[in-house]
């Protein structure tokens, strides 16, 4: 008998994180899954920001397929700002209702692409049972309506779904979950859905998102004690779905694991606005940047080209590297001079590099932020004094991954939804990325 499977995803859980809260003994969780599996590390997309990273963990897919291209973008089709939210100052820039609209029902509906495949989809065309809690990549078979009175737009997700308290399966007691981020409740609520899934075994893949981590390392540093503390939490809410099954071996007995993180953070002292560059091209060219990854889109008969905007930034301390495409080549421009994209030191570069460019929803140059520095979002906020990720630097790219009971090795987040289906046996659709290391 093939075990079922729980996918955790910790935001933004760098290595060293991971690493240090398993030695320390401050996150028996971790250390029990660690203690049973394979750890490595493994890289994650370009530009590392989550509804990105999200969508390529549970599409198998870069940018370049599943088409989501950033946490702010211009839709060349409607010619307006998508903000899935930066920040609130960025989301209410955005317009609020509009951007609540576009992160809680166009990315799956309209933004994702409909050749991409989920792994909810093909596990469940092959007849099983798919969770997702909290994951802001979800879509399903499934169609459900909002609990929140007044909203009526369906959105389609797996047989068990549960989306902050927005759309809900079945009736679980969770407490509604977009109360207070900070006070832990995002996370909170996922816990109390994980405890109702596991304890009826309900589920034959369950995606269980943790998003509390991510948000006090933003605030306070990846490496400060408050991060550390948060780590503490993501701990337990792991330990929630050990306990539901009458504790860890009993877990283990009926479940294999992949746990990982969708992307890094670096600590970052200074912030800059992209669009200082730029701001002489008003209405021929617009700029959507956020945390450490920005996009600069040639809007039509503009009188510049790609060539023109990465010299633009020569010299300019926040940037590190701008990528663009000539033709068939992919040009990296760094210190004043193009390059091929090979040159590039950073991890799994030439394929990050490539995917998110062959997004048709990708600016015509894309930034990649120096270590350090982060790109103020639409409202002008940013994490200076904290941590932040998008870029295609280590730091920022490089995730733990923990496999427990999966032949599988995973190098890539890309690699977890293949790994998924060739452990139920399910076979991977064209769209995922081909996965190396099934054994
Ligand atoms: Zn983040």
């Amino acid at each position: 008998m093939r075990k079922k499977l729980v996918l955790v995803v910790v935001d933004g859980m760098t290595p060293a994180a991971f690493e240090r809260a398993v030695e320390s003994g401050r996150a028996p969780g971790l250390a029990f899954l660690a203690e049973h599996g394979d750890y490595r590390k493994a890289t994650s997309v370009f530009p590392s920001l989550t509804p990105v990273c999200l969508t390529s963990i549970a599409t198998g897919a870069g940018p370049g397929v599943h088409h989501i291209p950033s946490l702010v973008w211009w839709d060349r089709q409607e010619r307006r700002i998508v903000e899935y939210g930066s920040s609130f100052a960025a989301l209410r820039a955005a317009g609020l209702s509009q951007s609540l609209v576009d992160t809680i029902f166009n990315m799956n509906e309209r933004h994702l692409s409909p050749d991409a495949s989920t792994v909810y989809e093909a596990l469940e065309d092959a007849g099983l049972v798919a969770g997702a809690a909290n994951i802001t990549c979800y879509r399903g078979r499934h169609r459900y309506l909002p609990t929140v009175p007044g909203l009526h737009r369906a959105v389609h997700g797996p047989r068990r779904f549960f989306f902050y308290g927005l759309f809900e399966s079945d009736r679980t007691g969770a407490p509604f979950a977009v109360r207070s981020r900070r006070a832990g409740s995002v996370d909170a609520y996922a816990s109390a859905v994980g405890r109702w899934l596991v304890t009826r075994d309900g589920f034959d893949f369950l995606a269980y998102y943790l998003s509390g981590y991510d948000f006090a390392s933003h605030a306070a540093g990846p490496h400060g004690e408050a991060a550390e503390r948060a780590l503490e939490q993501a701990d337990a809410a792991i330990r929630v779905l050990l306990d539901a099954a009458g504790g860890p071996d009993q877990f283990l007995e009926r479940y294999a694991v992949i746990l990982l993180s969708d992307h890094g953070q670096t600590p970052v002292e200074h912030a800059v606005r992209l669009e200082e560059k730029f701001a002489d091209l008003q209405g021929q060219v617009v700029v959507a940047a956020s945390n450490r990854a920005g996009q600069v889109y040639l809007l039509p008969g503009a009188r510049t080209d790609p060539a023109e905007l990465a010299r633009r930034l020569d010299g300019f301390p926040a940037v590190d590297v701008t990528l663009r495409r000539e033709g068939e080549e992919i040009v990296a421009r760094r210190d004043g001079a193009d390059g091929p994209v090979e040159r590039l030191e950073h991890p799994d570069v030439v394929w990050r590099a490539r995917s998110a460019l062959a997004n048709p929803n990708a600016g015509e140059l894309l930034v990649s932020a120096a270590e350090g520095w982060e790109l103020t979002d639409l409202g002008g906020r940013h994490h200076a004094g904290g941590g932040s990720h998008g870029s295609l630097v280590a730091g920022d790219s490089l995730v733990p991954v923990v496999t427990v009971g999966l032949k599988a090795e995973l190098h890539r987040i890309t690699d977890v939804a293949p790994a998924v289906l060739a452990h139920f046996g399910v076979a991977v659709p064209e769209s995922m990325e081909a996965l190396a290391g099934v054994g």
